[in-house]
Order: structure tokens, then C-alpha cells, then sequence
């Protein structure tokens, strides 16, 4: 849940989690619809579904209890090197450096990493675990991670306080905040679309995105296709066929949203159509004050509170 994510952000889903599926086996039990709708709001809904994947992976495969290797833990669904180097080094003591943002700081610092991220990050991984000690490597790694945090900050970081200040390359010639080396990053080109909000009465017209693919499985109003250059016409041609809403108003403005891979712009047009219109292929009713229970991504939150402004 915390990556990408903020502690404050997370807390309050952790805990609903929690309470609703206290073991990994209750939430392997679970339906993924039901885990996708808990998740709604949080954002990267991948990381849901691979959350789910995982506790039905570790309840079908190994009996309900995680592996405790770092190797049987890299091949359960979602964990990569970073989250399986944590479970082993901080919940079974293995002896092992998961190297998160902080650690990845602290280490470029004290060893004056020149490689640029994230060709640098194997480097870094070595150099990291030449801090272990011979035990508990889930506390040194903890303790850098801590360091990173409070006291090797990116910018300004407090030197003076910094327990290994004695042995810091990049301290030594004065360019702490110069570290860790990044390749220029590339945001990609903005994309443009159009969602279509369509009401019959209290009801609002919605559909399931392909399980597949960018916010797979959640839930959202009908749009055209997200794409580069894409102008209002071309966009509005794809609103979905729907009887009696042959006049689309626009809302004024666009919803924006920020994808990691590339910005998007989205204009809202809105219809509403008489009782008993029937939803196209597909899609459904649903009526408005169930729309929160609904799997939507903010990026639908924000679409559906403009288009019913
Ligand atoms: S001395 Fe400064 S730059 Fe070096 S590890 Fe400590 S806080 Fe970071």
C-alpha cells in the first residue's frame, strides 16, 4: 500500500483492510471485486490486484503461510526484489539489504555513487549490503532507512548528526545534495479523451474497464480512447450509443489527471435520458447514491463530481 503513497494516506485503508480481512487467508477468500472496491481512491490499483493475487498464491500454494526465503518469496505475485528482501530480512531475519528510496540516498552519499539511477541500483544493492552486520539485518536496514529519512534528507540533510559522517565520500567534497545521480526523466505526451456522464433520473451510467491493462477491473463512466493529439471532435464521435441522448452538453473546463507514464486531459460531456432507457452493451445503472460503493478511480471521482456540478 505505501508505494507511491503516503503513510497519511494509507492509514485509514490499512486499518479497513485489516478489519475486513484480518488473515492473508481471509483475504485470499475474498472476491477481487470486493478488494478492488476497498481499494478505490488509493490509486495504482495494480498494486490491489496483485495484493490478492498474492494472499490466494501463499493460501493455495503454501498452506497460508509465507514462504520465509527470499528466493520463495520473489515468486509470489507482486513481490519484487525490494518487497521480498524486506520480508525476509525484517520478518524472518534473513541476512539481506532491501534497498528502498532512503537507503538508495544514503549509500550513493557515503560511497559517492557516480552511476545515475536506475542503472546505479545493482552498485548501490553491493555497497549496501557491505553495511550489514553479522545479525539482525532487518534492524540495519531499518536503521538506514530511518537515517534516510529524518537525517540524510534530500535536500539539506543534517550532516552534523549523521552517525557515519566520519566515513562519507560525498560529505568529504561537499556535494551531498548532488546524490543519488538521476537520468533525466521523461513524462510522457499529454493524451486527451472525453467522458461521457449520462443519467437517467438518480441513476448514472457506468462499466467495468477490461480486467487487463491501466486500472484494470475498476469501475468508470463511458470514455473515448485516451490519446496524444486527440482533438474534441474525433473524441465526442466515440460517446456511447445510447437512446435519447443524441445532445451532448460539454462542461465547461477539463478534468486533468497525472498517470505515472503520461498526463491526461479529459472533457466532460453530459446527457440525461428518460426512465426505462435501456444501458448499452456492457454498461449499467446504477443509482447515484450507490456510486460510492463503486471500484472508481479518482480520476472518476473527479470526472463524475464535475459532470454532475
Ligand atoms: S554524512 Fe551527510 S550525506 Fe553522508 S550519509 Fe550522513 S547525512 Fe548523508
Amino acid at each position: 500500500m505505501l508505494q507511491q503513497t503516503t503513510v497519511k494516506a494509507v492509514g485509514p485503508y490499512f486499518e479497513k483492510f485489516l478489519l475486513r480481512w484480518p488473515t492473508v487467508t481471509a483475504l485470499g477468500s475474498a472476491s477481487l471485486d470486493d478488494v478492488l472496491r476497498m481499494w478505490a481512491g488509493l490509486g495504482y490499483y495494480s498494486r490491489a490486484r496483485n495484493l490478492h493475487a498474492c494472499a490466494v498464491a501463499v493460501m493455495r500454494g503454501h498452506a497460508g503461510r509465507f514462504p520465509d526465503t527470499e528466493q520463495g518469496l520473489l515468486a509470489l505475485p507482486g513481490v519484487g526484489p525490494y518487497t521480498a528482501a524486506a520480508i525476509a530480512a525484517i520478518a524472518f531475519d534473513r541476512r539481506t539489504m532491501p534497498v528502498d528510496g532512503n537507503i538508495e540516498r544514503v549509500v550513493s552519499r557515503l560511497f559517492a555513487v557516480e552511476e545515475s539511477l536506475p542503472q546505479a541500483k545493482p552498485r548501490i544493492k553491493q555497497f549496501a549490503e557491505t553495511l550489514l552486520g553479522p545479525s539482525r539485518a532487518g534492524d540495519s536496514a531499518q536503521a538506514l532507512m530511518d537515517l534516510g529519512a529524518t537525517i540524510c534528507t534530500p535536500k539539506k540533510p543534517a550532516c552534523s548528526l549523521c552517525p557515519l559522517n566520519d566515513n562519507c565520500a560525498a560529505l568529504a567534497r561537499g556535494d551531498q545534495e548532488t546524490f543519488p545521480r538521476k537520468a533525466a526523466k521523461k513524462t510522457g505526451e499529454l493524451r486527451r479523451g472525453a467522458a461521457f456522464v449520462v443519467t437517467r433520473g438518480r441513476e448514472l451510467l457506468l462499466r467495468t474497464r477490461p480486467a487487463k491493462g491501466l486500472l484494470g477491473g475498476m469501475t468508470e463512466v463511458p470514455t473515448s480512447d485516451w490519446l496524444a493529439g486527440q482533438n474534441d471532435k474525433a473524441a465526442l464521435r466515440q460517446a456511447p450509443a445510447i437512446k435519447g441522448a443524441s445532445k451532448w452538453h460539454r462542461k465547461v473546463g477539463v478534468v486533468t489527471h497525472v498517470f505515472t507514464h503520461f498526463p491526461l486531459e479529459l472533457a466532460v460531456y453530459t446527457a440525461s435520458v428518460p426512465a426505462r432507457t435501456r444501458a448499452p452493451d456492457g454498461m449499467r445503472w446504477v443509482a447515484i447514491g450507490d456510486v460510492k460503493d463503486e471500484a472508481l478511480p479518482n480520476l472518476m471521482r473527479k470526472v463524475v463530481a464535475h459532470g454532475m456540478e
